[in-house]
């Protein structure tokens, strides 16, 4: 048996806090996040993880309650709402359970790699466990955590059975200094032999870098257009923009493309896709392209290249409120760019993870400038988040993808 790096106890006590009428009425539908300008009673500083009990204002009964944190405009996290409950280690066990148990009937297809905590939407806020194989890549948002990890990792191991654990924390976290002695990457249970962790998803073979990957190593929530695209893929010739280590691009190939270019502006991403690509036997020609991808789509605009599907999937272009519109804007461009680039009858995938771009919206923004390319379109599709990446809260969706064949 492996045994799991030192964590230090620590203590952790109880606030009691009454919020803003706004506020309230959000705890009362089960918001997980207050904040911090929305607390009008709170009597002693909290610490990191304290516990925060909300009580209703005028009948002074209990809410919900949370975990403090003083390090974010979000102050209190909350993980518990309605009926009390003692927050100790069969209540962090039931809520893995919960999570596991969701998360069931993906675990019987040929995938073993899920998200099997995803924050908020699993009533743990900033809490990420994603496994990859034989290893949990545990990745932290929030300072709150660290009193409960004695509790949290043994159940995780044990629910996920997995012989390894890596922790990952958050650039916020790592700016705050030292946090219990604990660092990005360490392997705090079992032993890691390479950092590059193999694992299945739908029958397809990839690698994940979980020390120094992006995220967790890997981008999970894909799974399932990625297969959907392996499906469409026959005989078709395919671009992957924004493919990252090759997601759309190894299913693709598995699944009969003759031709798939993988176009993104890491180098080291691209290195990662030509590595999983080999991982999968395959007959088709797989190439890459060091570009941005803006530049990359319009060089092969202007040498006139066309592909059966064209997969563009970018990383969230809003991630602050004030990048709104810039971001609409570049989905515009996209989405442009990209249907000039299908043949006619051919599929474009057109794919947003910015929450704050609702599906609505980006549904709309890529059906006006498919039109205004000169295309016409069937939507053949739209998809949301697979059964691993829950949604509970509105912010929690940020997923969708759009499936469009034009003439
Ligand atoms: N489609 C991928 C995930 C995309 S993540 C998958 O299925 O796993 C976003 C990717 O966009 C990253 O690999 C990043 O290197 C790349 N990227 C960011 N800005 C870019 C740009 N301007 N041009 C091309 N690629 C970019």
């Amino acid at each position: 048996m492996s045994t799991m790096k030192f964590i230090p106890d620590i203590e952790t006590k109880r606030l009691a806090i009454k919020l803003k009428p706004a506020a309230e009425k959000m705890v009362k539908r089960e918001h997980p996040w207050v904040f911090s300008d929305s607390i009008i009673k709170q009597i002693i500083d909290g610490k990191a993880g304290d516990l925060a009990i909300i009580y209703d204002s005028k009948k002074n009964n209990f809410l919900a309650c949370g975990l403090y944190d003083p390090y974010s405009p979000i102050r209190i996290k909350l993980i518990q709402f309605k009926k009390s409950a003692q927050i100790n280690e069969e209540w962090f066990i039931s809520k893995i359970e919960n999570a596991f148990n969701t998360r069931i009937p993906l675990l019987e297809t040929d995938t073993n790699s899920y998200r099997l905590l995803f924050g908020e939407n699993d009533n743990l806020p900033g809490f990420i466990a994603d496994v990859y194989d034989k290893v949990l890549v545990i990745k932290l948002y929030s300072h709150i955590w660290f009193p409960y990890l004695n509790w949290i990792i043994p159940a995780l191991i044990k629910t996920s059975e997995c012989e390894t654990v890596v922790l990952r924390l958050s650039r916020s976290l790592q700016s705050k200094g030292d946090i219990y002695g604990l660092n990005d990457g360490d392997v705090i249970y079992g032993t890691l032999e390479t950092e590059v962790v193999v694992f299945r998803e739908h029958g397809v073979l990839f690698s994940a870098n979980v020390i120094k990957g992006h995220k967790t190593g890997y981008f999970l929530d894909h799974r399932h257009n990625r297969k959907r695209v392996g499906e469409l893929s026959n005989g078709k010739s395919v671009l992957d923009v924004f493919s990252y280590a090759g997601g759309f691009s190894i299913h693709a190939l598995r699944g009969g493309a003759t031709e798939v270019v993988s176009l993104d502006i890491s180098k080291q991403a691209l290195e990662m896709a030509k590595g999983n690509a080999i991982l999968n036997e395959h007959q088709g020609k797989h190439e890459i392209m060091v570009a941005d991808a803006f530049d990359g789509l319009q060089s092969l605009i202007d040498r006139q290249k066309k592909f059966d599907i064209v997969i563009i999937d970018p990383p969230s272009f809003a991630k602050r409120e004030n990048e709104i519109e810039k971001a609409k804007k570049s989905y515009s461009r996209l989405a442009k760019l990209g249907s000039q680039l299908v043949v006619p009858g051919g599929i474009l995938v057109l794919a947003s993870c910015s929450s704050r771009v609702i599906s609505e919206e980006f549904f709309n923004i890529s059906e006006e400038n498919i039109v205004a390319a000169g295309k016409t379109f069937e939507v053949l599709e739209k998809t949301y988040h697979d059964i691993d990446h829950p949604i509970n809260f509105p912010e929690g969706a940020y997923l969708k993808c759009g499936y469009y064949k034009l003439k």
